[in-house]
């Protein structure tokens, strides 16, 4: 039998296991921060008359520019935001996976660097090392805010090509300072200049604003977005950035020809004619993040501050075994390696209360 290892693979991934969260068949499944909430009747319908005018023309190769796509997407970012975003501003690829990953083949790459500040979204290392990009790890105080001065101090030592913040931070759940941002950025110009991405996959759900009006007058900012967590729609595979229009320029050099079917175009419209039902939901779901807050801290956990629709509580001698515990129980968490800690997605109000029930036997057993 051949191994992956036998074959010419490349170096650097020689050895490696795919990403992936376990996709278990438990009850409560709260590992993966999607929306536990199917989408509304009405808007499944509109997909499907979207998809069904799509399909007519499947003969064709889609939209290659998604014009209409993005003009929706700056649309809602102009509501939101309060900034005007026009078409121009805006890319749309297959999940902000996708965004990343073009925006790292246009401006990372072989000889260049990456830096992102660990813990955090563990894709934007995996994916500068896929395109080639030296990935630098910067670090984060022990509470997992941003220290600011190590920060500025390792972009101007280590001059990146590429800055990530991560805002609301995957696993962590907090959301960047202003502040912070700006001063990453003027950090980032004075070292390079380089390109600062900030992955703004969770805003919907923070108790901060979006940072999509700190474009003005930044051409190499760039806000990444995705319609998998508050528009519930992570089966759709839609992701999304703001940036100058020159940014925007730049990543159509390396997009495949077509990435985005009719069909991803189609639904992705449908879904944002419910913008309104789906942030109602939104609403729903930071109030049961609260809760989560307000309850684990009541169970005596350690719980860092969430902007995000999931929560990291510790802390745990053995995460891992904690992790097997809830499991047993019914619950999937993630143990994102994180050590001492366990993140856990915002459910519906009874998957919530089943994980809160779990944890409170876990307590009981250890
Ligand atoms: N950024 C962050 C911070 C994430 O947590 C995720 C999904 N877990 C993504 C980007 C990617 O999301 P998608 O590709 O579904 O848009």
């Amino acid at each position: 039998m051949t191994r992956m290892d036998d074959l010419p693979i490349r170096d650097e991934l020689r050895g490696k296991a795919p990403y992936g969260a376990p996709q278990l068949d438990v009850p409560v499944r709260l590992n993966t921060n999607e929306n536990p909430y199917p989408l509304p009747e009405p808007l499944v319908a509109r997909i499907v008359e979207r998809v069904t005018e799509a399909a007519r023309g499947l003969n064709r190769y889609p939209d290659r520019d998604a014009v209409e796509l993005r003009e929706a997407l700056a649309g809602y970012l102009t509501r939101t935001t309060g900034h005007p975003v026009a078409r121009e501003n805006v890319w749309a690829a297959n999940g902000s996976n996708e965004v990343i990953q073009q925006l790292l083949q246009a401006f990372g790459g072989p000889g260049r660097t990456a830096l992102g500040f660990e813990p955090s979204y563990s894709m934007h290392a995996l994916i500068s090392r896929s395109t080639g990009t030296g990935w630098l790890s910067g670090p984060r105080r022990p509470d997992f805010t941003l220290d600011l001065a190590a920060a500025t101090e390792m972009i101007a030592e280590r001059r990146p090509d590429v800055v990530f913040v991560c805002s609301p931070n995957n696993p962590t759940g907090t959301a960047v300072e202003v502040g912070t941002v700006l001063a990453l950025y003027d950090a980032a110009q004075a070292a390079k200049p380089s390109l600062v991405v900030v992955d703004e996959a969770y805003v919907e759900f923070s108790h901060q604003d979006s940072l999509v009006p700190l474009l003005a007058d930044r051409p190499h900012l760039v806000v990444s977005r995705t319609m998998s967590k508050a528009f519930g729609a992570a089966g759709l595979r839609l992701g999304y950035l703001a940036a100058d229009p020159a940014v925007v320029d730049a990543v159509q050099l390396v997009r495949l020809p077509y990435h985005l079917s009719a069909v991803t175009q189609a639904t992705a419209l449908a879904a944002l004619e419910h913008t309104d039902t789906l942030l109602g939901y939104v609403e729903q779901l930071k109030e049961e993040r609260d809760r989560l807050v307000t309850e684990l801290r009541a169970l005596g956990c350690e719980v860092t501050d969430s902007d995000a629709n999931f929560v990291q509580f510790g802390r745990f001698d053995d995460s891992h075994a904690a992790w097997r515990t809830l499991l047993d129980h019914g619950v999937l968490v993630r143990d994102n390696g994180v050590p001492g800690w366990l993140r856990v997605s915002t459910g519906t109000p009874s998957e919530n209360d089943a994980f809160l029930e779990a944890v409170r036997a876990l307590k009981k057993e250890s």
